[in-house]
């Protein structure tokens, strides 16, 4: 582990360029209430969340936090704009036109917005800008195009009849997301909702709620009609479960831990049966075969898969499975980029791995370290809290060797810069450990063969399999969980189907 502590001269840009991004930090003002029906509104009982950085633990903050009685404003609000027709009605073109304008004010925007969720929740800011900005615009782009192209289908009914069967919007959508992500995650469903016609109420993460509300003041701007998206910050028992149990919500879209997950279903059960769709965790396994083209760039990739976003992905490549032939080489590459991997302050262009989002989950995180070692696990780097003189929420990324997979840290999401290594002998044994966890949100093979690449991918419980490469992706492709990792698409067409219900009329000719 490196970390930044010493200014050498050598650093003398990058340190000027932090203080570059401090400066301009200071001078953003981003709206702090709740976005209800195109405005911004206190929460009725007045109540707020203080935003505590992860960089530094200074608030940066204070935002309106919403409660049951504001989210039934917001669901009303969504419902009206809903009815009215004045987006479900719109002409395809006309709502592709507006969020076609949506994703380049976004994209005028992106420094000041890759800023705000940096110093939010403590990912480096340079990652904010090259990947949650880009594909937030590219995700934006996408469903927008989707708006006028996608056709709806006639069934081979034979002569006598015409049976159209046509996709119609649900209604009003909630969506809760997570702070990993916030922005990317909160457009990946705004974009296909609104694009098939709903309205919206969005309940960011308390942990990171300034880039939603900054969207739905450029929403206004980009002419989204007032009530057509909606966001309310607020605590998930609250705000959260509010729009969970709303029976005038149609369709509720989450990405979260299980744990919440599993509520959502419950919402809706004790509610009015409204659709749910869950994103949920995982414990994404790398499987490097004897024949992996190059371990220098498996290394690489193993490292990048378990350390951006300090882990904190739902798709984090948390396990490597490497054959014992090939284990105690790529091991020690892979703990020599863990030791090159800087770790620092989110806003310094040097960072790789910047802060856990707040000391709650780094004390997590460093809970299921501790329950490693104690179940025999050995930390070959890392293990610890650095920097904490900074106020902020730093930990050092992690090697595991000597991981058996029963044990605790081999099966539980740690959603920190951790990586397992776990020795096996042959193929069959691979897959079964790859398949050993409650979760199936994505996987990676190393191998030269083909024959191996395809059965392998096939063989294991996932909704992504990477061959010969890990995290590579693009808004055409559908991300999602097998098993306990969820159900139900985030992007690619696929992912309108979350959004649409299907119309058959039937017309006697
Ligand atoms: P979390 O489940 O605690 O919180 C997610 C959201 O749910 C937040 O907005 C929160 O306010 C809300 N929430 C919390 N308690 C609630 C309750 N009782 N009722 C209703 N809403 C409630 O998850 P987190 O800690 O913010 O995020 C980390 C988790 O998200 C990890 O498990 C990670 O794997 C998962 N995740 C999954 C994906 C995916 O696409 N599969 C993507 C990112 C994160």
């Amino acid at each position: 582990m490196t970390a930044i502590t010493d200014p050498a001269p050598e650093a003398a840009a990058a340190l000027t360029r932090r203080e570059e991004l401090q400066k301009r930090f200071s001078t953003l003002s981003p709206p702090t209430r709740l976005h209800i029906d195109g405005r911004q509104v206190d929460a009725l009982d007045g109540a707020v969340l203080e935003r505590v950085s992860p960089r530094d633990g200074r608030v940066i903050a204070r935002v309106a936090a919403g409660g049951a009685p504001d989210i039934d404003r917001a669901v009303a609000s969504a419902r009206r704009a809903f009815d009215s027709g004045r987006w479900s009605d719109l002409h395809p073109r006309r709502r592709r036109a507006v969020l076609q304008r949506l994703a380049r004010l976004v994209e005028e925007h992106a420094e000041e917005l890759a800023l705000l969720e940096s110093v939010d929740m403590g990912k480096p800011y340079t990652d904010a800008l090259a990947v949650d900005l880009r594909v937030t615009v590219q995700t934006l782009d996408f469903y927008a195009e989707a708006a006028d192209k996608v056709y709806d289908e006639v069934a081979p009914t034979g002569p006598e009849t015409l049976a159209t069967v046509t996709r119609e919007p649900l209604g009003v959508v909630g969506a809760v997301v997570p702070w990993n992500f916030p922005l990317m995650m909160a457009v990946w469903k705004i974009a296909p909702a609104l694009a098939a016609g709903n309205t919206m109420v969005l309940k960011p993460a308390e942990q990171s709620p300034l880039t939603a509300l900054r969207l739905a003041e450029l929403a206004t701007e980009a002419g989204v009609p007032d009530g057509v998206l909606n966001v309310v910050p607020g605590l998930g028992p609250t705000a959260g479960a509010a729009l969970g149990r709303h029976p005038d919500v149609d369709a509720l879209t989450f990405t979260g831990s299980g744990e919440v997950g599993r509520l959502f279903l419950a919402y809706s059960a004790e509610s009015n049966i409204k659709q749910v769709s869950l994103e949920l965790g995982g414990k994404s396994p790398q499987i490097v075969l004897p024949d992996a083209p190059d371990l220098d760039v498996v290394a690489r990739a193993v490292a990048g898969g378990i350390f951006f976003n300090q882990g904190e992905v739902c798709s984090a490549g948390s396990r490597l499975l490497v054959h014992r032939s090939v284990k105690d080489e790529l091991l020690e590459l892979v703990v020599e980029e863990a030791r090159r991997t800087v770790v620092g302050d989110p806003l310094d262009p040097r960072t790789r791995v910047g802060a856990l989002v707040e000391e709650r989950h780094l004390e997590r995180v460093l809970g299921h370290v501790r329950g490693a070692v104690e179940d025999g696990a050995r930390a070959v780097v890392g293990g610890g809290r650095v920097l904490a003189d900074t106020g902020g929420c730093y930990v050092e990324p992690t090697v595991f060797d000597g991981v058996d997979p029963a044990m605790r840290i081999a099966r539980q999401e740690v959603f920190g810069p951790v990586l397992s290594v776990i020795a096996f002998d042959d193929d069959e044994e691979a897959v079964r450990i790859a398949n050993s966890t409650d979760y199936g949100l994505a996987a990676a093979v190393w191998t030269r063969d083909l024959s191996t690449a395809h059965r392998m991918s096939r063989a294991v419980r996932a909704g992504t399999v990477w061959v010969n490469c890990f995290d590579d992706s693009d808004i055409t492709v559908p991300f999602g969980g097998y098993g306990q990792s969820g159900f139900g698409r985030d992007k690619s067409l696929h992912a309108l189907d979350k959004y649409t219900q299907l119309k058959t009329t039937w017309i006697k000719l």
